[in-house]
Protein backbone atom coordinates (compact mmCIF):
# COMPACT_ATOMS: atom_id res chain seq x y z
CA UNK A 1 0.00 0.00 0.00
CA UNK A 2 1.46 3.25 -1.15
CA UNK A 3 1.23 6.32 1.44
CA UNK A 4 -1.19 8.28 -0.90
CA UNK A 5 -3.69 5.31 -0.63
CA UNK A 6 -2.88 5.36 3.39
CA UNK A 7 -3.31 9.33 3.28
CA UNK A 8 -6.94 8.64 1.27
CA UNK A 9 -7.98 6.37 4.03
CA UNK A 10 -6.94 8.87 6.56
CA UNK A 11 -8.51 11.71 4.42
CA UNK A 12 -11.90 9.71 4.52
CA UNK A 13 -11.56 8.59 8.39
CA UNK A 14 -11.18 12.92 8.81
CA UNK A 15 -14.60 13.93 7.03
CA UNK A 16 -15.87 11.16 9.10
CA UNK A 17 -14.70 11.40 12.78
CA UNK A 18 -13.10 15.00 12.60
CA UNK A 19 -14.76 16.89 15.52
CA UNK A 20 -14.48 21.02 16.30
CA UNK A 21 -14.59 22.62 19.44
CA UNK A 22 -18.24 21.98 20.45
CA UNK A 23 -17.96 18.41 19.47
CA UNK A 24 -20.09 18.80 15.73
CA UNK A 25 -18.83 16.23 13.35
CA UNK A 26 -18.15 19.74 10.98
CA UNK A 27 -17.17 18.03 7.94
CA UNK A 28 -19.47 15.08 8.30
CA UNK A 29 -22.36 16.82 8.60
CA UNK A 30 -21.38 19.15 5.08
CA UNK A 31 -20.81 16.05 3.79
CA UNK A 32 -24.02 14.17 4.20
CA UNK A 33 -25.50 17.60 2.94
CA UNK A 34 -24.38 18.30 -0.14
CA UNK A 35 -27.15 16.34 -1.99
CA UNK A 36 -29.83 18.33 -0.50
CA UNK A 37 -27.69 21.80 -1.01
CA UNK A 38 -26.80 20.28 -4.52
CA UNK A 39 -22.88 20.62 -4.04
CA UNK A 40 -20.48 19.75 -5.90
CA UNK A 41 -17.81 20.84 -3.73
CA UNK A 42 -16.40 20.90 0.14
CA UNK A 43 -14.26 23.42 1.56
CA UNK A 44 -11.89 21.71 3.80
CA UNK A 45 -9.85 24.64 6.16
CA UNK A 46 -6.62 23.22 6.36
CA UNK A 47 -5.88 23.55 10.45
CA UNK A 48 -8.24 21.74 10.84
CA UNK A 49 -6.78 18.75 8.60
CA UNK A 50 -3.62 19.63 9.92
CA UNK A 51 -4.78 19.43 13.49
CA UNK A 52 -6.43 16.08 12.99
CA UNK A 53 -3.28 14.59 11.35
CA UNK A 54 -0.02 16.41 10.62
CA UNK A 55 1.19 13.92 7.79
CA UNK A 56 -1.04 16.21 5.49
CA UNK A 57 1.14 19.34 6.02
CA UNK A 58 3.73 17.17 4.88
CA UNK A 59 1.77 15.65 1.57
CA UNK A 60 0.47 19.28 0.61
CA UNK A 61 3.95 20.71 0.66
CA UNK A 62 6.00 18.35 -1.33
CA UNK A 63 3.18 17.49 -4.13
CA UNK A 64 0.39 19.42 -4.28
CA UNK A 65 -1.25 17.92 -6.99
CA UNK A 66 -1.18 14.44 -5.51
CA UNK A 67 -2.47 15.94 -2.72
CA UNK A 68 -5.34 17.34 -4.17
CA UNK A 69 -5.96 14.25 -6.40
CA UNK A 70 -6.15 11.73 -3.10
CA UNK A 71 -8.56 14.40 -1.23
CA UNK A 72 -10.47 14.35 -4.29
CA UNK A 73 -10.83 10.88 -4.08
CA UNK A 74 -11.56 10.24 -0.53
CA UNK A 75 -14.09 12.66 -1.06
CA UNK A 76 -15.88 10.54 -4.10
CA UNK A 77 -15.12 7.00 -2.01
CA UNK A 78 -16.32 8.94 0.80
CA UNK A 79 -19.53 9.65 -1.05
CA UNK A 80 -19.98 6.51 -3.25
CA UNK A 81 -20.50 4.51 0.06
CA UNK A 82 -22.84 7.67 1.88
CA UNK A 83 -24.98 8.80 -1.36
CA UNK A 84 -24.37 6.51 -4.40
CA UNK A 85 -27.50 7.92 -6.10
CA UNK A 86 -26.09 11.40 -5.90
CA UNK A 87 -23.05 10.58 -7.28
CA UNK A 88 -24.45 8.60 -10.13
CA UNK A 89 -26.45 11.89 -11.17
CA UNK A 90 -23.14 14.56 -11.09
CA UNK A 91 -20.16 14.60 -13.00
CA UNK A 92 -18.01 12.77 -10.90
CA UNK A 93 -15.06 14.42 -11.86
CA UNK A 94 -15.86 17.56 -10.88
CA UNK A 95 -15.95 17.06 -7.55
CA UNK A 96 -13.38 18.84 -5.16
CA UNK A 97 -12.53 18.62 -1.92
CA UNK A 98 -11.27 22.40 -2.00
CA UNK A 99 -8.66 23.61 0.66
CA UNK A 100 -8.63 26.96 2.17
CA UNK A 101 -6.51 28.73 4.87
CA UNK A 102 -3.26 26.91 3.84
CA UNK A 103 -0.53 27.57 6.69
CA UNK A 104 2.29 29.71 4.06
CA UNK A 105 1.03 33.12 3.26
CA UNK A 106 2.89 34.64 0.25
CA UNK A 107 2.80 38.49 -0.18
CA UNK A 108 1.87 39.05 -4.01
CA UNK A 109 5.43 40.89 -3.94
CA UNK A 110 7.26 38.11 -2.59
CA UNK A 111 6.24 35.50 -5.29
CA UNK A 112 9.55 33.68 -6.32
CA UNK A 113 10.03 31.04 -8.89
CA UNK A 114 10.61 28.54 -5.84
CA UNK A 115 6.82 29.14 -5.57
CA UNK A 116 5.87 27.93 -8.89
CA UNK A 117 4.31 24.39 -8.76
CA UNK A 118 3.68 24.38 -4.79
CA UNK A 119 0.44 25.16 -3.02
CA UNK A 120 0.27 28.88 -1.93
CA UNK A 121 -2.29 31.15 0.01
CA UNK A 122 -2.54 34.71 -1.88
CA UNK A 123 -4.75 37.67 -0.52
CA UNK A 124 -6.14 40.96 -2.21
CA UNK A 125 -8.31 42.99 -3.66
CA UNK A 126 -10.07 41.52 -6.90
CA UNK A 127 -9.57 44.22 -9.67
CA UNK A 128 -11.09 42.44 -12.37
CA UNK A 129 -13.14 39.16 -13.55
CA UNK A 130 -13.83 37.80 -17.37
CA UNK A 131 -16.83 36.33 -18.14
CA UNK A 132 -17.40 33.08 -17.14
CA UNK A 133 -16.76 30.74 -20.22
CA UNK A 134 -16.91 26.54 -20.74
CA UNK A 135 -13.88 24.70 -20.54
CA UNK A 136 -13.65 21.47 -22.50
CA UNK A 137 -12.72 18.84 -20.02
CA UNK A 138 -13.45 15.68 -21.78
CA UNK A 139 -14.17 15.65 -25.18
CA UNK A 140 -16.13 13.51 -28.14
CA UNK A 141 -14.68 13.98 -31.52
CA UNK A 142 -16.18 12.20 -34.73
CA UNK A 143 -14.05 11.14 -37.86
CA UNK A 144 -15.15 13.13 -40.68
CA UNK A 145 -14.64 10.04 -42.90
CA UNK A 146 -16.09 7.12 -41.77
CA UNK A 147 -18.28 9.13 -38.65
CA UNK A 148 -16.45 7.01 -35.71
CA UNK A 149 -16.79 8.28 -32.34
CA UNK A 150 -13.63 9.08 -30.37
CA UNK A 151 -13.43 9.99 -26.51
CA UNK A 152 -10.16 12.08 -25.66
CA UNK A 153 -9.74 13.87 -22.24
CA UNK A 154 -8.37 17.34 -22.55
CA UNK A 155 -5.62 17.90 -19.96
CA UNK A 156 -5.36 21.26 -18.53
CA UNK A 157 -7.07 23.00 -20.81
CA UNK A 158 -5.15 21.98 -23.74
CA UNK A 159 -7.21 21.34 -26.78
CA UNK A 160 -6.16 17.86 -27.99
CA UNK A 161 -7.80 15.73 -31.26
CA UNK A 162 -6.93 12.67 -31.62
CA UNK A 163 -3.80 12.25 -34.29
CA UNK A 164 -5.58 9.42 -36.11
CA UNK A 165 -8.99 8.07 -36.33
CA UNK A 166 -8.65 4.45 -34.33
CA UNK A 167 -11.21 2.80 -36.67
CA UNK A 168 -10.44 4.15 -40.15
CA UNK A 169 -6.63 4.59 -39.72
CA UNK A 170 -7.22 8.23 -41.40
CA UNK A 171 -5.56 11.10 -40.03
CA UNK A 172 -8.40 14.10 -40.80
CA UNK A 173 -8.98 16.75 -38.66
CA UNK A 174 -12.37 15.61 -36.04
CA UNK A 175 -15.49 17.32 -35.55
CA UNK A 176 -15.70 18.01 -31.90
CA UNK A 177 -19.57 16.51 -30.44
CA UNK A 178 -20.52 19.44 -28.21
CA UNK A 179 -23.60 17.66 -27.23
CA UNK A 180 -21.91 15.06 -26.23
CA UNK A 181 -18.66 16.53 -24.61
CA UNK A 182 -18.29 17.65 -20.68
CA UNK A 183 -17.60 21.25 -20.22
CA UNK A 184 -16.53 22.61 -16.28
CA UNK A 185 -17.09 26.92 -16.07
CA UNK A 186 -14.04 28.88 -16.35
CA UNK A 187 -13.35 32.07 -15.00
CA UNK A 188 -10.01 34.46 -14.67
CA UNK A 189 -9.58 37.09 -12.29
CA UNK A 190 -7.02 39.43 -11.52
CA UNK A 191 -6.13 40.09 -7.82
CA UNK A 192 -4.05 42.82 -6.23
CA UNK A 193 -1.92 44.20 -3.51
CA UNK A 194 -4.36 45.50 -0.71
CA UNK A 195 -3.48 48.74 0.60
CA UNK A 196 -2.91 47.58 3.65
CA UNK A 197 -0.03 45.26 2.04
CA UNK A 198 1.53 47.68 -0.08
CA UNK A 199 4.54 49.13 0.76
CA UNK A 200 4.31 53.16 1.14
CA UNK A 201 5.26 54.39 -2.59
CA UNK A 202 5.12 51.32 -4.33
CA UNK A 203 2.88 50.62 -7.41
CA UNK A 204 0.47 47.80 -6.01
CA UNK A 205 1.78 43.84 -7.99
CA UNK A 206 -1.09 41.61 -9.48
CA UNK A 207 -1.46 38.12 -10.45
CA UNK A 208 -3.93 36.09 -12.57
CA UNK A 209 -6.19 33.49 -10.63
CA UNK A 210 -8.06 30.89 -12.59
CA UNK A 211 -11.55 29.55 -10.93
CA UNK A 212 -13.12 26.40 -12.05
CA UNK A 213 -16.22 24.38 -11.41
CA UNK A 214 -18.54 26.19 -8.94
CA UNK A 215 -16.35 28.75 -7.62
CA UNK A 216 -16.69 31.26 -10.65
CA UNK A 217 -18.64 34.28 -9.85
CA UNK A 218 -18.47 33.73 -5.76
CA UNK A 219 -16.70 37.29 -5.80
CA UNK A 220 -16.96 40.47 -7.30
CA UNK A 221 -14.42 43.32 -8.26
CA UNK A 222 -13.59 45.31 -5.25
CA UNK A 223 -14.20 42.16 -2.64
CA UNK A 224 -11.02 41.41 -0.53
CA UNK A 225 -10.25 37.64 -1.08
CA UNK A 226 -8.06 35.33 0.40
CA UNK A 227 -7.07 32.34 -2.56
CA UNK A 228 -5.53 29.16 -1.73
CA UNK A 229 -4.37 27.13 -4.95
CA UNK A 230 -1.29 25.88 -6.96
CA UNK A 231 1.16 28.73 -8.42
CA UNK A 232 1.68 28.52 -12.36
CA UNK A 233 3.50 30.43 -14.99
CA UNK A 234 2.23 30.95 -18.07
CA UNK A 235 4.26 32.58 -20.97
CA UNK A 236 4.88 36.34 -21.30
CA UNK A 237 4.85 37.22 -24.65
CA UNK A 238 5.08 41.07 -23.84
CA UNK A 239 8.49 40.99 -22.94
CA UNK A 240 10.22 39.07 -25.72
ZN1 LIG B 1 -12.44 7.24 -39.25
Amino acid sequence: MSSYDESQERFEEFLRTYKDDQGSLTYWTKVQQMSINDEISLTIDFQDLISFDNVFLALAAEDPSKFIETINSALLAVLRVEDPDYVSSIDATSLKARISNYTEHVPLRAIRSKHIGKLVRVSGIMMRASEVKPLLVQAMFQCRICDEKIPQTQEEGRYTEPVRCPLCDKKTPMRLLAQESQFRDWQKVRIQESPEELPPGQMPRSIDVIFEGDIVDLSRPGDLVKITGILQTSPDFSRR
